[in-house]
Parts: structure tokens; C-alpha cells; sequence
């Protein structure tokens, strides 16, 4: 019996202590919001922590997204995929976008590459995909694609922050990539949110839209949202700025953890890792098969009543949720490896301050069964 319930996350917190500092330097100077000393520094040290060229930091990821789709003026239809949270097609409605689904690969759990160009209608101008669990998707097969039919590419990385690939950031590739440092992510400042971008052009865009469409005090050049960050927030950032590297090595302990408790029961097999060079161990998702005694959900039930609290990350598919499900490209026939994952994966508890024992009670919980 676990000691005491076991989520599937539980946010980092720095030491409260070394918060205060940067309290008194804002209560001191009183600048709250508005692109402040904190949220500069922010974006200077995001920069160089992930090895990207420029950053604008939002309130939060979906934000983020929505305001990315507008920097690119994305009309029409974007193809993306059905194996993430709700927010990444969200943002496509409230652009009034179609969105237009494509199955995953079933070992990566990422938007299939092959199968994106049936997708495209002479309407599509964009394609949005999302490192799930923070693998890296094929961007490559992906970027071929988008090159040949003229097509913007947004990457929801939400999940990959500090996830780095053959070539550095996978946050370089695409037009543009979005984060999210919601409490449950791998590195979060209580809710808030990043858009990655290639160029200082596009950055300035950007600022502009997330703070009303301002370029001066008396200037309005575009209709703009209020999607800034606060100085409280990038002040968080900047302090866990300094324990990620921590919180990473701490979570891919726990990820080798699993791997080892786990590799040897029939019927469990843990999602591979795809090609990255450095992965940042945001999920541990698992997926159970008829080799199993008990399916998913059963398992799931039976973790609960052990209160461990294990979540079925992504299920429904998005393309099942009422705004979505009457779309051409929800139908479950061309779905098939997105709904397969769907009913399969379970995600485990995974966080920096899980002890090793509560680890073990997960692990041994799922032996049990069989
Ligand atoms: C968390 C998440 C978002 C939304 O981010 P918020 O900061 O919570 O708005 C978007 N896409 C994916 C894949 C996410 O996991």
C-alpha cells in the first residue's frame, strides 16, 4: 500500500527562501508587468539555457500557440495531430482554423510524416505538430514536406523544453515553436509560456501582438492580445532556471528506474525515446497490450486504489471531443494508431521529489497483477 497518494506530477519548487530576493527587488522598484527588468533577463537566459536565437515569453502556452498561428496570418486549414492535449487544436478554432487530423506513427506516438500529404487541400497553409512526451517528431520528413507545398510549420513543444536533437534545440525547426512552464511541466513559473522564433522580425511581431498590437505609446498597428508575462512569474522562471538541470538528471533516474522495474513484465512496454540527443524525461508513458492480464483502464483503476494516481495521457484523442468529432478527418478509420495509443497508454508518476520507495510501490503494483 503506498504511504500517501502518488500523482502522475507534482510541480518543482526552488527553496522558498531564494524567492524572496527577488520579491524585494520588485516590491523595491515597482515595475509588475510590461516587459520588465525580469522578464528581460528571462528571455536572455532562455535563450542561451536552450540554445535558441530569440524568445518572447507569454502568460501561458496556449496563448502562446494562438498568438504563433497569428503571427504567421495561418488561414484556412492545418494539419496537425490527435494525440495531444485539447489546447493544441483549440488554438486552430480560436483562429478560425480547420483543423485537419493525421494518425500518428505508432512507436513514436508523433504526427506520421508519410501520411501528411494525402492530407493537404489546396486550402492548407500550415502544419502543427507536437513533440509528444517531448520526442522528437521527424522534422526533417516534416520540413521536406512543408517546403514542397509552401506550408508554415508550428511545432507545439510543450512537452520538449530542453530537448535537443541531431543538430541542437529541437526548438529550432519549423517557423516557429511554443512552450508552455505550465505547473505540470518540466520546467514551469507557476502558468506561462514561450514562443521560439528564428528571427528578430518575427520576434518584434510577436511582442507586438502579445502586448495589444503597441509599437509606441500612442501607436496601434495590430489587433493584438494582453498575453504578456508577469515580473512575479519570470522572477520563478529565473530561479528555476538555476535547478532544471537537477530536476532533469533527477527525472531520467526515475526514467532508468522504470525501464529496469519494468522490462521484464509480459505484456508492459515503455514508450521508446526517438532519436534525441538529449531528452528531458517530462512523461513516462507506458503502454499495455493483450499480453497483459488486465487491460488500461483496469490497470489504471487498480493503481487508484492504491492511490496512485496515473493519467491516461491522451485520452480521449481530441479528434473525439464534440467541436471536433464531425470533421472528415476524425473518422476512426484514419485514426487507427492514435486511437490504439489512446486506449493503451498510461502515464506514470514521474517528478523530481518521488522517493525511490513510492517508485518501487508503482512498479510493484503492476507485477502484481499478473
Ligand atoms: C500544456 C500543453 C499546452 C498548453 O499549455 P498551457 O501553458 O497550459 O496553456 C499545449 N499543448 C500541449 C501539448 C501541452 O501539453
Amino acid at each position: 500500500m503506498a504511504t500517501k497518494p502518488i500523482y502522475v506530477t507534482q510541480p518543482y519548487l526552488p527553496p522558498l527562501e531564494e524567492f524572496t530576493p527577488y520579491l524585494e527587488q520588485i516590491w523595491k522598484n515597482k515595475i509588475l508587468t510590461n516587459g520588465g527588468p525580469f522578464h528581460q533577463q528571462l528571455e536572455k537566459e532562455l535563450c542561451d539555457y536552450l540554445g535558441v536565437k530569440y524568445i518572447s515569453l507569454f502568460t501561458n502556452g496556449t496563448i502562446a500557440l494562438i498568438t504563433a498561428l497569428q503571427a504567421l496570418k495561418i488561414t484556412g486549414e492545418v494539419i496537425t495531430t490527435p494525440y495531444s492535449f485539447v489546447a493544441t487544436a483549440h488554438s486552430l478554432l480560436w483562429n478560425g482554423l480547420k483543423p485537419v487530423f493525421v494518425d500518428i506513427d505508432p512507436l513514436t506516438l508523433n504526427i506520421d510524416p508519410k501520411k501528411i500529404e494525402a492530407a493537404i487541400t489546396p486550402q492548407t497553409t500550415a502544419i502543427l505538430p507536437v513533440h509528444c512526451y517531448g520526442n522528437p517528431c521527424e522534422v526533417d520528413a516534416i520540413q521536406n514536406i512543408a517546403d514542397k507545398f509552401n506550408l508554415k510549420v508550428i511545432y507545439d513543444a510543450a512537452h520538449a523544453f530542453a530537448v535537443q536533437c541531431h543538430c541542437g534545440s529541437i526548438l529550432n525547426h519549423g517557423n516557429l515553436s511554443i512552450l508552455s512552464f505550465h505547473a505540470t511541466k518540466v520546467f514551469n513559473t507557476f502558468e506561462g509560456g514561450a514562443i521560439v522564433s528564428p528571427d528578430a522580425k518575427i520576434k518584434q511581431q510577436i511582442d507586438q501582438l502579445k502586448n495589444f498590437g503597441f509599437i509606441d505609446e500612442i501607436t496601434v498597428v495590430t489587433p493584438g492580445i494582453n498575453g504578456k508575462m508577469s515580473e512575479i512569474n519570470a522572477a520563478l522562471g529565473l530561479l528555476q532556471l538555476k535547478y532544471v538541470d537537477q530536476v532533469i538528471s533527477r527525472r531520467e533516474e526515475i526514467d532508468r528506474n522504470y525501464r529496469n522495474g519494468l522490462k521484464d513484465i509480459k505484456g508492459i512496454t515503455c514508450v521508446n525515446k526517438s532519436k534525441s540527443e538529449k531528452s528531458n524525461y517530462a512523461y513516462f508513458p507506458i503502454m499495455i497490450d493483450s499480453d497483459y492480464p488486465i487491460n488500461r483502464d483496469s490497470l489504471y483503476q487498480k493503481l487508484q486504489e492504491h492511490e496512485v494516481y496515473a493519467r491516461r495521457y491522451f485520452f480521449p484523442l481530441i479528434s473525439d471531443f464534440p467541436m471536433y468529432s464531425g470533421l472528415a478527418s476524425a473518422k476512426h478509420v484514419n485514426l487507427i494508431h492514435a486511437r490504439i495509443a489512446s486506449n493503451q497508454v498510461l502515464c506514470l508518476p514521474i517528478y523530481p521529489n518521488i522517493l525511490d520507495e513510492e517508485q518501487a510501490q508503482v512498479i510493484d503494483i503492476i507485477r502484481s497483477v499478473h
